[in-house]
Order: C-alpha cells, then structure tokens, then sequence
C-alpha cells in the first residue's frame, strides 16, 4: 500500500478481498447476545468473562493472535492485515480483549524465554487458558517505575517476594502476573530489577478490588506476604528484568488502529443529541462535533501510515508512538465530553446498577444513556496508564528538542 493509498483509505484488491472476509466473519460471530453484553461494556477492556468467551471465538478462527508468527500459531497476516482486522473490529463494536498476554508477555517470552518457558506458556495463553495480568506499578511507582521496590530474595530454588503492585487491571480474573521486583538495591535503580512470572494461586498472594467512579471493578491492588516463586520462572537474567521490560513497551507499539473505534463513539454523540433534540439548533455544539471529526480523519491517515510503514518494514519511533498515544487519549476524553453535553440531563444520572453481563435492571432513561457517563470517568485515565501526557511531553522534548 502506497503513502497515497493510506491517505485515502483505498486498498487493493488482495486486501479488499480479506477485509471482507473479517466483514463476514464479525458478522457471524459477534452474535446477538455477544453484542448485547459488549453494549453494556464501559470499560478499557471488556468483562472477563466476556473477554474468554470472545478470546475463545476468534482462537477457534485461528484469529486470536494477529501479531504472533506462524510458527507459535499466529496467522501470519502483514502489518497493512493486522490494522484492517483491528479496524474492523472496531467497526463491528466487537469485545475488547487485554493486551497482557498476547501483545506485552507473549512477545517478551518467544525473545527471552526459555525452550521451556515458551513451550508451556505461549499456547496456554493463546488458548485462553492463561488470563494475565500486569504487575508494574506499585503505590510510590508509577511514572518512574524503576523506582519499584516489591523485594524478591533468593532462597534455594525460589524468590521469596514481598509488597505490593497496584493499578492491576484484571488481576480478579486472571491466573498468572508478570512481575518486576526488585533484587539489588545497589547501583542504578534499573539495574537491580527482574522480570518474574507467578501464577495467581499461591499462598500469600492477594487481590483487592478498587473501585473506579464509574462504578465499575476494572484495576486491583495485589498484595505479595512472602510469595514463593521457582527460579524457572523468572525470564532473562537475574537483574536484567529492566531490558525485558523496555522491550514488552515495544511491542506494544504501532499497528493501531483507534480511530474507527472513536469515530464510532463520536457517531453516537451526534445520535444522542438528535434523539435530544440538540443537533438542529445548538451550532456550538455541532461546531465542535465538526472538529472533532476532522480531527478524527487525520489519526485515520495517521495511523494507516503507520501501517503501511511497518509494511514496508520500518520501525515506528518513539516519536511517532508518544504523539499517537496523546493524540488519541486526548480525542477519546473531547469525545466522551461531548457525548455528556449531547444526553443532558441523562448524564447525571446513577447507571451503575445496570452496567455490565450481569446487570438485570434497566438503564435509567433511553437505552442509549446506559454507559456515557462511565465512559466519560473512564476515560479520565487514558491520559494516564500507559505513561502520562506529560511523560510522552518529555519524551518528545527529548526527542525533537534534544532537551
Ligand atoms: C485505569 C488504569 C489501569 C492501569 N493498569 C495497570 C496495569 O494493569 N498494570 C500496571 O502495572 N499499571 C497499571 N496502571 C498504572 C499506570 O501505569 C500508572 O498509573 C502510570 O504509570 C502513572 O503512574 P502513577 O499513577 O504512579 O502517577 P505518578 O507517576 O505519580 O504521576 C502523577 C502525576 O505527575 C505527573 N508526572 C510524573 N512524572 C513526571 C515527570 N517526570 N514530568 C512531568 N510530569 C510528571 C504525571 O503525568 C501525573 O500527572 C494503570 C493505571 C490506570 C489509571
């Protein structure tokens, strides 16, 4: 696909053909009841539940892991076939499904695994059997998170891990953590950090659900009381937990493909305010709705450049990925803003008893007042988890400035 072609959205014939494929896929697959749930969803990710019943449909297609080579049971789709999958599903409003496995710890182990440790892990996780989480953060460290302080000593065979982790998302659903401790506290900060892996089970380990004001159960603090951990399962070197964790980052990086999702969320804005009556006469609102879309238009060309950029086999900078990470937090949080202005009074109202697969009360007025407002609260976070407007600001000053 030419710069050009991004530009405009065009594709050629071969991948014409596979986006509608995936059309007739979604189609299919995204029953009535799927799509059900997931309008009751609000936040980052889907429910767990959800998140395995969904993870289970598209491993059955083989679909499950688009970034993951053939040989570990990826489908082996080009950079420009993984963005059109990823748009589509946007498009269809399909489940979002967490990026700890298959995107962060998946890539980490098939470069730093062992034989053995790629061998067990990397087709539970793409069965679904495996539901992790990610234990960076801790209370004190978030931003600089080398400065973490969760002790693992060794004991024979094992780490005996001490502290706690927080912000966890999905730690009550999930059986296994990747998690950076700290085992020197000589020297750099990031020199004395190792990456480890534990499932959630054992003796000593806890959950405790935070509570967002959205009224939803999304992130966790998990407490560690002399947790054992086998040496084997601890990937890379002892201390060099920080190189694997830069490198999870990484991955993390480019074949995104968000701005389907809001230009979605921003076409409900503007149903919302016809079926309120606001479209036809407020002009500042339909102004800044306007801009909105326009704005929208130009991460669409972005993000397919990028695409297309990864297809020619380049690298996205950091550059590159700290202005999309800004850019599209940002219009998420415009978006959701302006969706709360379009529903009115709707918006004060408490949802809370009717979000979620398990809700069985109705949504306090129409059906679409349902998750605007938790929305509109989740999405105060987006300028925060995976670093900060303003660490991306500093990063690009570092960049671009030299500063
Ligand atoms: C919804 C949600 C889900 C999350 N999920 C996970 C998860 O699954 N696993 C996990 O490990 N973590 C998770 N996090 C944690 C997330 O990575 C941290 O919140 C983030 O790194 C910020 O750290 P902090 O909260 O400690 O804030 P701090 O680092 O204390 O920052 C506080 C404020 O200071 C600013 N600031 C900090 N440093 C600088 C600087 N150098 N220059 C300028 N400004 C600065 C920040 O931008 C922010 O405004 C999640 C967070 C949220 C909100």
């Amino acid at each position: 696909m030419s710069g050009a072609a991004a530009m405009s959205g065009e594709l050629d014939p071969g991948l014409a053909a596979f986006r509608d494929e995936v059309r007739d896929f979604l189609d299919t697959a995204l029953t009535p009841e799927i799509r059900a749930w997931t309008a009751r969803q609000a936040g980052v990710f889907s429910e767990g539940e959800l998140c395995r019943l969904w993870h289970r449909v598209l491993y059955e297609k083989g679909w499950v892991a688009p970034s993951w080579p053939v040989e570990h049971g990826g489908p082996g789709w080009s950079p420009m076939q993984k963005f059109i999958f990823a748009d589509e599903c946007a498009k269809a409003g399909a489940p979002k499904l967490p990026a700890m496995a298959l995107q962060m710890c998946g890539p980490v182990l098939m470069r730093y695994g062992t034989p053995e440790q790629k061998a067990f892990f990397l087709p539970r996780m793409l069965s679904g059997e495996h539901y992790w989480c990610q234990g960076y953060s801790e209370p004190q460290s978030g931003s600089d998170l080398a400065s973490l302080q969760m002790r693992a000593v060794r004991d024979g065979d094992d780490y005996v891990v001490t502290g706690s982790k927080i912000w966890t998302t999905h730690a009550q659903y999930a059986n296994w953590m990747f998690l950076l401790v700290r085992t020197a506290t000589d020297g750099k900060p990031q020199a004395g950090i190792t990456f480890l892996l534990t499932p959630m089970d054992v003796k000593g380990l806890s959950v405790r659900p935070i509570i967002s004001i959205s009224g939803e159960h999304e992130v966790n603090q998990v407490f560690f009381d002399d947790v054992r951990i086998p040496v084997t399962n601890r990937v890379g070197e002892e201390h060099q937990g920080w190189t694997v964790a830069k490198a999870l980052l990484e991955f993390e990086r480019g074949g995104g493909a968000s701005a389907s999702d809001l230009k979605a969320q921003l076409a409900t804005a503007r149903s919302i305010a016809r079926a309120e009556g606001w479209w036809d006469e407020d002009m500042a609102f339909r102004r800044r709705w306007s801009e909105l879309e326009i704005e929208l238009e130009a991460l669409d060309v972005a993000e397919r450049q990028t695409a297309a950029a990864l297809m020619a086999g380049q690298r996205v900078g950091d550059a590159v990925a700290s202005q999309l990470k800004m850019t599209v937090s940002t219009l998420l949080q415009r978006i959701t803003e302006l969706t709360m202005g379009a529903l009115g009074g709707y918006g004060a109202a408490d949802q809370r008893d009717a979000l979620g697969m398990g809700a069985n009360v109705p949504p306090v007025g129409p059906a679409y007042a349902l998750t605007p407002t938790a929305k509109f609260l989740n999405s105060r976070a987006a300028t925060i988890y995976g670093g900060s407007n303003e660490v991306q600001h500093n990063i690009l000053a570092r960049i671009l400035l030299g500063a």
